[in-house]
C-alpha cells in the first residue's frame, strides 16, 4: 500500500472492537495492517471478559507499538434483566449502553483529529448513528462470512413481513434460502438480548460508509455478488473483502509443547481438532469424540473444552475422559485443555486436516493455510459458514450432526468414520491447497482483498 505520505500522516482511523476472541483476532490483523499505512487506535474494554482476551491484548500492544491502546474501564452492569446470558453478548450490551462515553472518551483522548471509526458489527446499532451524528465515517468491520452478513441483513426484513411468531426457512430473494435448520437457535426467541442486537444491527448495517468482512472474492463469489448488486438489500453500502487478514507476527501464545511433538509427525498426519473460544461440549460427547479420534487411526492434536468460560473450564482431563483413555492414545495423539496457537498449529507442515465447529474465524484461517476441514457447526452461525466451506471445496460437513443443544449424541463411530474419510481424501487435500493459493493471493499485494484496503486509505485521504 507504499510508505505513510503526508496526507497519510493526518489519518486516524479508531478501531472499536467488541468482545470475545473471534472478535479481536481480526480487529487485531486489521490494526496491524492498517498501522503501515496511518496512525491506528484500538480501543480495549477492560476488564476483558475471558483469560484468552487479556493476555491477547497485552502481547498485542507489547509486539505493536505502532497501535495506540486506549483502554476504556466498563462500568458495573447489572445483569439481572437478563439472568442467563452468555457473558460475551452482556458485554456486547454493555459497551452498546455505554457507547457515547466511549465515542466522548476517543475524540477527548485522540491528540490527531480521527478520520474515521471501524467498529465491530454486535455494537453496530448504538455506535454507528452516534458517529455519523459527529459527522465521522463510520465503517463496520464485520468478522463472519459474506452468507451471514447477508442472513443479517435480510432478517430484519424477514422479521417485518412474516405473520406467525414462529421462524421458517428465509428466503433472500434472487439469492438463497436460509434453511431453518441453519438459523442461530437463538433467533426463535424475539425476547432474546441476542435476537434483539441482531436486529437492530442488522437494520443499522446499511447506514454504514461501507463493511470489512474477513472473507475473499473466489472463496465467496456469490454471496459478495448478492450484498453489492442490491439482491440483499438495495442501496447495500460499499462491501470490502479483506480477508483473509495476516495474522499478527508475534511469539506464539497458549502451549509450546505441541509443536516440538508437531515436528516429528510425518506431513498431512495430523487432524486437529478444536471448537473455538466459546464453544463447551458436554462430558459425554466429549467421550465419544475421544473414541472417533482413537478408531479413525488418524494422528491428532485435541483441544477440549466443556465450558464457554475459560476461566470456568477447570475440570481435569483425567475426570472428562474415560479411563485409560489418556494412555491409549499417548503415542499418537496430544489431547489438551487451554488454548493453543491456532494460526502456528494451522501453519505447520504435519496438520492435515481441521475438525472444527466451522466458526467464521476458524473457516477464514483454514482457508488461508489451505487445511481440509470436517466441519461440525454447533450453533450460532457456523452451519451458514459451512456453507462456503463445502462450496469452496475446502471441506466436508455431515449435515445431521448434532447442532445447538439438541439432545442428540454424535457417535464415536461415526466421528471415526468422517475423520477418516477426511484424511484419506487425495483429491479434498489438492482442493484445500488450491482454496490456501487463491486466499494467500487475495491477501497479497495486487490481490483483491489487499487491493481493497487501499481503496480504503486513497478514499480517506481523498477526505482530510
Ligand atoms: N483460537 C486460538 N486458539 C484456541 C482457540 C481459538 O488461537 O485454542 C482462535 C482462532 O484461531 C480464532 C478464534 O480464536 O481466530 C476463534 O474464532 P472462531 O470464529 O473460529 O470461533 P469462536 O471462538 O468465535 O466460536
Ligand atoms: N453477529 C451478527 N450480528 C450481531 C451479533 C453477532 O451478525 O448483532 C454475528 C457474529 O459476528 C457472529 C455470529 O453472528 O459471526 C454469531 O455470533 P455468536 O454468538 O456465535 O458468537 P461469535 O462467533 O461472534 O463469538
Amino acid at each position: 500500500m507504499g510508505s505513510q505520505d503526508n496526507t497519510a500522516s493526518k489519518l486516524h482511523v479508531v478501531l472499536i472492537p467488541s468482545a470475545g476472541m473471534g472478535h479481536l483476532n481480526p480487529f487485531s490483523r486489521l490494526a496491524a495492517t492498517l498501522a503501515d499505512h496511518c496512525k491506528v487506535t484500538m480501543v480495549s474494554n477492560v476488564p476483558a471478559v475471558s483469560s484468552a482476551e487479556s493476555h491477547h491484548l497485552a502481547d498485542m500492544f507489547s509486539a505493536y507499538p505502532q497501535i495506540e491502546s486506549l483502554q476504556f474501564e466498563m462500568p458495573p452492569y447489572d445483569s439481572s434483566d437478563n439472568p442467563d446470558t452468555d457473558p460475551f453478548v452482556l458485554r456486547w450490551e454493555m459497551i452498546s449502553r455505554s457507547a457515547p462515553d466511549i465515542l466522548n472518551y476517543v475524540m477527548k483522548s485522540s491528540s490527531v483529529p480521527v478520520t474515521a471509526v471501524v467498529v465491530d458489527i454486535p455494537i453496530a446499532a448504538s455506535l454507528v448513528p452516534l458517529a455519523k451524528s459527529l459527522g465521522i465515517p463510520c465503517y463496520i468491520m464485520y468478522i463472519s462470512t459474506a452468507a451471514m452478513l447477508s442472513f443479517l441483513s435480510y432478517f430484519p426484513t424477514y422479521c417485518d413481513s412474516k405473520t406467525t411468531a414462529d421462524l421458517s426457512d428465509v428466503e433472500i430473494p434472487g439469492y438463497r434460502t436460509v434453511p431453518l435448520a441453519s438459523i442461530p437457535g437463538v433467533l426463535h426467541d424475539p425476547k432474546n438480548l441476542f435476537t434483539k442486537q441482531f436486529i437492530q444491527n442488522g437494520r443499522v448495517v446499511l447506514k454504514a460508509d461501507g463493511i470489512f468482512v474477513n472473507t475473499f472474492e473466489s472463496f465467496e463469489e456469490d454471496s459478495l455478488a448478492a450484498l453489492r448488486d442490491g439482491r440483499v438489500q438495495p442501496g447495500f453500502p460499499p462491501v470490502i473483502a479483506v480477508g483473509p487478514l495476516m495474522p499478527l507476527n508475534m511469539p506464539a501464545s497458549g502451549a509450546s509443547e505441541v509443536f516440538p511433538w508437531l515436528d516429528k509427525q510425518p506431513e498431512n498426519s495430523v487432524v486437529y481438532v478444536n471448537f473455538g473460544n466459546r464453544t463447551g461440549m458436554s462430558r459425554e460427547q466429549v467421550r465419544e469424540l475421544g473414541l472417533g479420534l482413537e478408531t479413525s487411526g488418524c494422528r491428532f492434536l485435541w483441544v477440549v473444552k466443556t465450558k464457554a468460560l475459560d476461566s470456568q473450564d477447570v475440570e481435569d482431563l483425567s475426570e472428562i475422559l474415560e479411563e485409560g483413555y489418556l494412555e491409549r492414545v499417548k503415542d499418537r495423539g496430544i489431547v489438551m485443555k487451554g488454548w493453543v496457537d491456532q494460526d502456528k498449529v494451522l501453519r505447520h507442515k504435519a496438520i492435515g486436516g481441521f475438525l472444527s465447529h466451522s466458526g467464521s474465524n476458524s473457516v477464514i484461517e483454514a482457508a488461508m493455510h489451505g487445511v481440509r476441514m470436517l466441519a461440525w457447526p454447533m450453533g450460532g452461525d457456523q452451519r451458514i459458514c459451512a456453507v462456503p466451506v463445502v462450496k469452496s471445496g475446502l471441506g466436508i460437513w455431515p449435515k445431521s450432526w448434532s447442532w445447538q443443544g439438541e439432545d442428540k449424541i454424535v457417535s464415536g463411530k461415526e466421528i471415526g468414520e468422517k475423520v477418516k474419510e477426511m484424511m484419506t481424501d487425495e483429491a479434498l487435500l489438492a482442493k484445500a491447497h488450491l482454496v490456501g493459493e487463491e486466499a494467500r493471493r487475495a491477501a497479497a499485494p495486487g490481490g483483491t482483498s489487499y487491493q481493497g484496503l487501499v481503496e480504503f486509505v486513497q478514499k480517506l485521504k481523498d477526505q482530510v
